[in-house]
């Protein structure tokens, strides 16, 4: 039985991952120190034998008994308002945590995935973003936490293979949705989905005409599972290019809800992307990959997973 680490396993795509590697027979290791994810997410996999699970900060040394195939680290906060808060850790995670995570790939000769981000584009100058595109970032600004931390990891990744042969795959992961996002992790889709059930106003920041666009989280599996065993070892871009502009997705939200909420609209951001867009075209040909889910399809899914958790 292959085995593959998945860090961040607790958290919103780690533990997807979790069951797409469990459910093709993978032996399974998760490891997660619980700072933004939850062992509710991961609960099910506990009794079964091909499931571990590490309680373990990344950015301190890992070590993992036995072989291991692959590694992928998804271990991050990934929500503008956890890493805003969290802001040292976002960028050791993606800095001392990557470097441990590519040690422990040479070491065991695994193949290494790492969890890159449309983020790395910044506030986008070039519209669709396609993977040539070196973006347009403020290191200094409060984003830049998460963003250089992302596009340290790419170098990083990069050098590994460069100069260790490692196996590695970057995966540019645009805005992704569904069970088991944390209603109150502050990212539109949760944010405005608890509103809207609540009955209180939603709350867009700026003039709402920014854009961005959604993935369905099995599309974005799907893909990430194309990419590590393809033999492509250069950045792709995996999600959704059906762009909105964030007002227009409120009003998706609470139409979808039959709510009542007003939308009200809040001071933007600093440094909020403008319009963010993939360009899918690599994965279209390298993967065979496109998105299957479409936004109305997944958005109600969601909304039964939120309803489920919400406390009134
Ligand atoms: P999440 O917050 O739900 O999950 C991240 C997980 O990492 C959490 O369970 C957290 O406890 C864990 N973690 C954080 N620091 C850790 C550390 N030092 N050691 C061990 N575990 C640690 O976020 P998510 O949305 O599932 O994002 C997962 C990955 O995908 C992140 O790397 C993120 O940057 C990337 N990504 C996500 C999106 C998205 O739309 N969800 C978009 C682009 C990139
Ligand atoms: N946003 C908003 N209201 C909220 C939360 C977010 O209008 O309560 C906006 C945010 O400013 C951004 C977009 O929605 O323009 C997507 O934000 P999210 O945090 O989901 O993801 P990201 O900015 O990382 O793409």
């Amino acid at each position: 039985m292959k085995r593959v680490l998945i860090t961040g396993a607790a958290g919103f795509l780690g533990s997807h991952l979790c069951d797409r590697f469990i459910k093709e027979g993978y032996h399974v290791i998760g490891m997660d120190n619980l700072l933004t994810g939850s062992k509710d997410n991961i609960e099910h996999l506990f009794p079964l034998e091909n499931f571990e699970f590490y309680y373990h900060d990344v950015t301190k040394f890992v070590h993992v008994p036995g072989e291991l195939d692959y590694i992928l680290h998804f271990a991050s906060p990934a929500s503008p308002i956890d890493y805003l808060k969290m802001p040292i850790q976002t960028l050791k995670v993606g800095s001392l945590g990557c470097h441990n995570l590519l040690g422990l790939a040479k070491d065991k000769g695994a193949r290494f995935l790492i969890a890159s981000t449309s983020e790395v584009y910044g506030d986008p100058e070039v519209h669709p973003q396609k993977e040539d595109y070196w973006g347009h970032v403020n290191p200094i600004g409060p984003r830049g936490v998460y963003d250089e931390a992302k596009r340290f990891q790419e170098a990083m990744t990069m050098a590994y293979h460069e100069f260790h042969g490692v196996e590695t795959r970057i995966v540019r992961i645009f805005n992704t949705y569904g069970p088991r996002m944390r209603l109150d992790d502050g990212r539109a889709l949760p944010a405005f989905m608890s509103q809207a059930l609540k009955g209180d106003n939603i709350t867009v920041f700026g003039d709402g005409s920014q854009t961005r666009s959604f993935c369905y989280v099995d599309d974005l599996v799907d893909g990430i599972y194309r990419l590590l065993f393809s033999d492509y070892h250069l950045p792709v871009n995996i999600g959704n290019p059906s762009e909105i502009t964030i007002r227009e997705f409120a009003e998706e939200v609470v139409e979808l809800t039959g709510s009542g909420s007003e939308i009200t609209y809040n001071p933007l951001p600093k440094d909020d992307p403008k319009q963010r867009r993939p360009d899918i075209s690599k994965a279209k040909a390298i993967l065979d990959w496109e998105p299957k889910v479409d936004r109305k399809e997944g958005l109600k899914i969601t909304l039964e997973y939120f309803k489920g958790k919400l406390v009134y």
